[in-house]
């Protein structure tokens, strides 16, 4: 059984040769999530048996000159090619609660397309935490996955009741705001994240470092180690590998 990284950006902004750093990461199956038209563009050639491609628009890109319209263009064209709309999301960290009824406009286009095709949604909600909690279940129609969520208890409690997913970045390891929210999800709920190339103490940070998050997760949840990391790859099974085929089978 293989570890799983729900979320990281292997771009070439960031690491010189993003091939080399894939084939140091055999053990993780990872789900590289694109931020605007170039590194969309860019991670569809690197999609292979243990790597998974999803396209989205950064909320700040939306609002410094990225077209919704052409993100939305190139993620209908490749509409095969990826397992989720993502990364899309709500941020008030670099921008101000004026540009929210914008950014609000742009996250639900980017979600309503995201149902059409019946893909998973990866979510940012730094610093808008209780507006995507509040959002998101009204417009999505899909598993929402919450990434490296920042919000408080009361916040996660009814992002779990809701249904969402939470993928907890390696600094688990050291943050008792991670591991607050690994006592609190259940473990059917859970996913292991990098944001690579952030969140870690070396930088660039790659989809290695979730094995730390397996070890601390399974200590705080008293269960095996192996049992840890089978749930959680099952987890990203069921969201973004049968999800479309579950549907059709209810349905
Ligand atoms: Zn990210």
């Amino acid at each position: 059984m293989t570890y799983v990284d729900a979320h990281c950006h292997i771009f070439k902004q960031y690491y010189s040769n993003p091939e080399l750093i894939i084939e140091s990461c055999k053990e993780v199956h990872m789900l590289i999530t694109g931020t605007n038209l170039v590194t969309n563009k860019e991670i569809l050639a690197l999609k292979q048996t243990n790597v998974d491609i999803a396209m989205g628009a950064y909320p700040i890109d939306l609002l410094n000159g990225l077209n919704i319209k052409d993100v939305l263009e190139q993620i209908e064209e490749n509409i095969s090619e990826i397992v989720a709309v993502g990364e899309i999301g709500l941020d008030l960290h670099h921008a101000t609660r004026e540009s929210l009824p914008q950014q609000i406009e742009h996250i639900t286009k980017l979600v309503k397309l995201a149902n059409k095709y019946q893909k998973p949604v990866v979510v940012h909600s730094r610093k808008a935490e209780k507006e995507v909690i509040e959002l998101l279940p009204k417009i999505a129609t899909v598993p929402v996955l919450n990434h490296c969520f920042s919000g408080r208890k009361s916040l996660v409690k009814k992002g779990v009741e809701a249904g969402m997913y939470f993928s907890i970045p390696s600094n688990v390891v050291h943050s008792t705001h991670f591991q607050t929210l690994v006592k609190i999800i259940p473990i059917t709920q859970l996913l292991t994240e990098t944001d690579s190339p952030y969140l870690w103490k070396e930088f660039p940070n790659t989809p290695n470092t979730v094995k730390h998050s397996i070890k601390k997760i399974a200590e705080i949840k008293g269960m095996k180690e192996n049992d840890v990391k089978q749930q959680i790859y099952l987890n990203y099974c069921r969201i973004f590998k049968t999800h479309e085929k579950m549907k059709a089978v209810l349905s």
